[in-house]
């Protein structure tokens, strides 16, 4: 039994087979499967968090057959040639150690086809193709499909397979109401709907024998209207029971669901509560899913009995060894899942690769490497924001002699001011990663000191990680009592009003505008489920949807940007409309196309169209973008150091993190 984590580190016995420990990677499409013949990448990627000491790793979806694909060209696992393919990766995993089960994703009203194919023909609203009714032809063959991408699975030597019935994809359209209207054997009552769910599972069994994992992922929580029933999920996971699977998986809302459900402001551990209503109904093994990132909250998850196992995806993107470092009783060096989509989904849906802000290198496992560095040096790296701390520890990493310097009396940076918006706080737990790496590597930290280049004359080279200061613009009366920077306003260095302006809609401008509307409404738990009306106790409608009952907010806030574009037009895809939907739930006032004529004692004086109005505010606060913060180049040059400008302090405009600290890794792991 291991002594810091017994419950997460017990191996599971499913009978034929033991896995080694309560931790299932859970399936992430990294975009890697639609490179052709990457499997060697793939493999890479996968043994990687095998030899990190995760138990059982699901892969990214692949279809079953053409129909069911994401979009053209996206992979498919259906015949012996592309089966012997994967060879590589199962024979990577295994000589780690490790488990891995292929998952077999049908799409069907989310394919990004011409022609979707689905239970019935109703358009998804996230999708503009409608599908086709799948007739009693197009039912066999499909699940002759999922069997024989089983058995390919099984040849390719993969430990089992994940039947992916959640989500809002095929099987889960099949079983819910919303998008069955079928009147025939597939159709109608209950008993009907889960047919093709249970003919998947009856076929693949039959061709892959008793002794191949076989994991249900099942939709406990549909998180739209006319989903499943609380007793219809009970039945079905009977059933599935029943039908010889090994372990039932937790699935959480439909892509359609307009309720965000792993991005950043979902609690941790937001849904265990929802695996434990079906603990005790089956006997096989649970796994519950969906925020957790930390192997402490993992544990009390399954110490308090929510489930039997704990599955995470992207804490593996953010650090493949998560596993090995809780076992060595070192989670203090966990770099931790921010939750913040910015380079795992949000890549995904731009069509690229997949990969972690906090970890670079993550799909990068054979192109990128941290070898010692030929001839070491002595640096200094001024500024510990996300930039500086990346450079320190990852030259510190490759043997230079690196001092990291910061005029703060913490290291951090902006992310001292993110990690303060309500729901940002995991941007905390980047900043505990860092100090552990810094002190393991014996990084020479210097807080509390504002360097000039006078104080760096023994070094031979300088990283200038200096950030960025917030721009001011030029609006009449800028200097009145009444106006703050972001900086004053998060930090709470001077009390903000009840009625606020804020100039600029960027990042900053939503992150500002969601703490200055916050309000506690019983705890982060309550308060979440009450703003986006989650009802995991399934009191009022199907699916578990109820009706949102945000707390009022403390503040009346215009949230303001001189483009007549959208606001939050430029957020990212997949978090980026939960946050405009928040803010609307909490009446702040969205306004663009503003021109900015003056403030004074009345207010914010602007102009929108041809409206010229006053907003009678207590403050106004500048969101409005940043410079770059360069006052030691001069003095740098100067002296004739040799230097190297990264993150905010190079280029300011449309910074964010992931630039911040993927350019200092990759200055890092080249110097
Ligand atoms: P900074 O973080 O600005 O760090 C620069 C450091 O240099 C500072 O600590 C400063 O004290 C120090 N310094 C400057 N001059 C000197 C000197 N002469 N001597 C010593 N030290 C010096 N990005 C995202 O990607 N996702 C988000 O969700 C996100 N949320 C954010 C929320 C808020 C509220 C804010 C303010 C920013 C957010 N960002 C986010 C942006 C992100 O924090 C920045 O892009 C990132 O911090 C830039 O990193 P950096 O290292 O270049 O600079
Ligand atoms: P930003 O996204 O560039 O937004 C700046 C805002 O200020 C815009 O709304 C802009 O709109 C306005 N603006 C620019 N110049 C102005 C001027 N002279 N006068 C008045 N308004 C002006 O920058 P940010 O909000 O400061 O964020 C900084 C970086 O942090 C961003 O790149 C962002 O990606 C990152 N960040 C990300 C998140 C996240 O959740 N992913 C959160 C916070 C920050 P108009 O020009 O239309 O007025
Ligand atoms: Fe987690 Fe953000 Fe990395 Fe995605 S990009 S794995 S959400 S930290």
């Amino acid at each position: 039994m291991n002594a810091h984590f017994p419950h997460l580190l017990a191996p599971l016995d499913l009978g034929f087979t033991t896995l080694r420990n309560r931790v299932l990677m859970g399936s992430m499409h990294t975009g890697i499967e639609d490179i052709g013949n990457a499997h060697e990448r793939l493999a890479a990627f996968y043994a990687a968090r095998a030899r990190g000491g995760v138990g059982l790793i699901v892969t990214g979806g692949f279809a079953p057959n053409q129909d069911s694909i994401v979009m053209r060209g996206a992979s498919i696992l259906d015949n012996e040639t592309e089966a012997h393919r994967h060879r590589v990766i199962t024979q990577a995993v295994h000589e780690h150690g490790g488990r891995i089960c292929v998952q077999i994703l049908h799409t069907g009203r989310y394919a990004y086809t011409k022609q979707p194919v689905a239970p019935s023909a109703i358009k998804a609203p996230i999708n503009p193709a409608t599908p086709r009714e799948m007739t009693e032809v197009d039912i066999a063959r499909t699940i002759a499909d999922f069997a024989q991408c089983a058995a390919m699975a099984r040849l390719a030597g993969y430990d089992g397979v994940e039947i992916m019935g959640s989500e809002g994809y095929l099987i889960n359209e099949f079983i819910a109401p919303r998008t069955n209207h079928r009147t025939d054997r597939w159709g109608g009552a209950f008993g009907n709907r889960i047919r093709f769910g249970l003919e998947v599972l009856r076929a693949i069994r039959e061709r892959v024998g008793r002794e191949f994992i076989v994991i249900y992922r099942v939709s406990m929580l549909d998180l739209v209207d006319d989903g499943s029933t609380w007793d219809e999920v009970v039945a079905f996971a009977t059933a599935l029971e029943q039908g010889g699977v090994d372990i039932i998986n937790t699935g959480i809302g439909w892509h359609e669901a307009r309720i965000p459900t792993i991005m950043t402001g979902v609690p941790r551990a937001a849904f265990t509560a929802v695996t434990r209503r079906l603990m005790g109904h089956v006997k096989v093994p649970l796994v519950t899913s969906n925020r957790i990132n930390d192997p402490q909250v993992a544990e009390d998850v399954l110490a308090r009995g929510d489930a039997d196992m704990v599955s995470m995806a992207r804490p593996f993107l953010a650090d493949a060894d998560f596993v090995a470092k809780a076992a060595a009783g070192r989670a203090d060096t966990i770099n931790t899942c921010i939750a913040c989509n910015q380079a795992c989904l949000d890549h995904i849906f731009s069509m690229q690769v997949a990969s972690c802000l906090v970890n670079p290198f993550a799909c990068h496992e054979l192109d990128v490497k941290v070898e010692p560095a030929v001839a070491t040096k002595k640096v200094a790296v001024v500024g510990a924001g996300p930039a500086g701390m990346t450079a320190a520890t990852l030259l510190a990493e490759r043997g230079h002699r690196v001092t990291l310097f910061d005029a703060a009396g913490a290291i951090g940076g902006q992310f001292n001011y993110a990690r303060r918006i309500p729901g940002k706080e995991e941007f905390g737990e980047t900043l505990r990663y860092y100090r552990s790496r810094l002190n393991d590597l014996g990084v020479g930290l210097q807080l509390g000191r504002r360097v000039g280049a006078a104080d760096l004359s023994g070094f031979e080279h300088v990283v200038v990680a200096t950030g960025v200061v917030p721009r001011t613009p030029q609006i009449p009366g800028i200097g009145h009592p009444k106006v703050m920077g972001y900086g004053d306003a998060i930090e709470g260095r001077r009390p903000v009003g009840a009625k606020v302006a804020l100039i600029g809609a960027g990042g900053i401008g939503f992150d500002v505008a969601e703490l200055l509307t916050h309000a506690d409404a019983g705890g982060e738990l309550a308060t979440y489920r009450r703003e986006w009306g989650i009802d995991i106790d399934y009191t009022g409608n199907r699916g578990g949807l109820g009706e949102p009952a945000p707390p009022a907010s403390p503040r009346e806030v215009w949230l303001l940007q001189r483009k007549a574009t959208r606001l939050g037009e430029g957020l990212a895809k997949t978090t980026g409309w939960a946050r405009r939907l928040l803010l609307q739930k909490r009446g702040v006032h969205m306004i663009g196309g503003c021109r900015y004529l003056r403030i004074d004692d009345a207010g914010l004086h602007l102009r929108v169209g041809d409206d010229e109005r006053v907003l009678d505010v207590d403050n106004v606060v500048i969101c409005a973008g940043q410079e770059p913060q360069r006052e030691l180049v001069a003095g740098l040059e100067a002296a004739g150091l040799p230097y190297t400008l990264i993150g905010g302090a190079d280029v300011a405009a449309e910074l964010d993190a992931k630039r911040a600290i993927w350019q200092a890794a990759e200055f890092a792991v080249e110097f």
